[in-house]
């Protein structure tokens, strides 16, 4: 029997086999410890609440953006929006590693069912030929003349007897197909969710820099306007000065604790020391220095506490510039989100403007060790990270120490 008249008999043998056969229970065995569609299902529901909250949000910026007086609180709004984002962006491309899991297992099963297939089919052929051999190829030629599906039926009696041996054979080549065409199905319906997650991905990316636009169009519209922004810049810095003190006060309470902690162990803490800092960021670049500065605003400058590190933009790693232990991870209308690191009783560093924040309160870091991220969160024209050194409860230059620097700023 050649090949062409073999698949006819195949196909009108599997038309029999799903006339004759009993209704198979149809499963789809999946590889253990997997990614499985409801871990996906999870994601979504998360992207659901991130999708809520940003709603909420926008509602409240509309009512924002009626007051046009309070500019700060819509930079705030946004900045949290654009962390929502970011949040949905990253759900999202967790969402598309787990899709490309679930479609190598896929294509793995519908390779395992391919080969049963294979094997099962060779076994159908095998019949087949001993049954041309017994010379009841008689029953082949019924099928094959067969006109029409009642003309097959009319045949039906004649064939069942001949079938009975043959009959699991046949009804096994057909739980497989229909396996595989049920595998085949879910791989297109799998690799269509993740087309539509990647499309989803584009669109929130697209959100994104359209978020960072519009927060960054609201710090030019203000910094337009000379009165407002040099009152803005002037409450930043009185903000500043106030923060100092508190930055301090919160390194020596820390130290104290840690000092207290020390001797109930019967050993004793050295305090801060001076120096020993690295860059806290992979710029080297300084836009603006310890100091009076040029604001961009005649008349605006002001007392800055730290260095403007530019060149930088929203995925730049910020690290701890030395070891210690995180007393502040927080957002400010002013600095954005920001992180103190304290060094010792009175020595702390300062990250501010980040597009997110890697610490919490109280961990313990190694010098080198990430932080957060650059980004333009408070007031910042852009992104940039103000870092700041303070020594012994003063305000030191950190450019004293960070020396190798490129000066950026005329
Ligand atoms: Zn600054």
């Amino acid at each position: 029997m050649n090949k062409r008249i073999l698949r006819a008999a195949l196909c009108a043998l599997c038309l029999l086999a799903l006339l004759l056969a009993d209704a198979m229970p149809l499963t789809l065995t999946r590889n253990a410890a997997a990614v499985t569609q409801a871990e996906i299902d999870a994601k979504k529901q998360d992207k659901k609440k991130l999708e809520e909250q940003k709603a909420e949000l926008q509602s409240q910026l509309r009512a924002l953006q009626r007051n046009k007086s309070d500019a700060l609180a819509q930079k705030e709004n946004l900045d949290t929006q654009i962390a929502i984002i970011r949040s949905e962006i990253a759900n999202t491309e967790e969402q598309i590693a787990q899709y490309e899991e679930l479609i190598a297992q896929t294509k793995a099963d519908i390779a395992e069912t391919q080969r049963k297939h294979e094997e099962q089919y060779e076994l159908f052929c095998a019949r087949v030929r001993a049954m041309e051999e017994r010379g009841t190829v008689s029953y082949w030629s019924v099928l094959f003349h067969s006109t029409s599906f009642s003309d097959l039926l009319a045949s039906m009696d004649f064939i069942n007897e001949i079938m009975e041996s043959d009959q699991r054979v046949i009804e096994n080549l057909q739980a497989t197909e229909m396996q595989l065409s049920a595998q085949q199905e879910q791989l297109e319906g799998e690799l269509a969710e993740q087309e539509s997650v990647r499309e989803e991905l584009t669109a929130r990316n697209q959100e994104l820099n359209e978020q960072l636009a519009a927060a960054q169009k609201l710090i030019s519209d203000l910094a337009a306007n000379e009165a407002e922004y040099q009152k803005l810049i002037r409450e930043k810095e009185a903000a500043a000065e106030r923060e100092k003190d508190e930055i301090a006060r919160l390194s020596r309470e820390l130290a104290e604790q840690q000092a207290r902690e020390a001797a109930a162990r019967g050993e004793t803490v050295s305090g801060g020391t001076k120096g020993g800092y690295i860059w806290p960021c992979s710029s080297h670049y300084v836009t603006s220095p310890l100091g009076s500065r040029y604001t961009g605003i005649a008349g605006a400058s002001t007392n800055h506490m730290g260095i403007d590190i530019g060149r930088v933009g929203y995925s730049t790693q910020v690290v701890a510039s030395k070891a210690g232990t995180v007393i502040i991870s927080a957002y400010n209308r002013y600095r954005g989100n920001y992180v103190v690191v304290s060094h010792g009783s009175g020595f702390t560093t300062t990250y501010q403007h980040l597009s997110k924040r890697s610490v919490n309160v109280g961990d313990k870091v190694a010098q080198g060790q990430v932080v957060g991220i650059t980004g333009d969160t408070g007031v910042s024209s852009g992104p940039h990270l103000h870092f700041e050194i303070m020594e012994n409860g003063q305000i030191v230059n950190p450019l004293n120490y960070l020396t190798n620097y490129i000066r950026g700023w005329r």
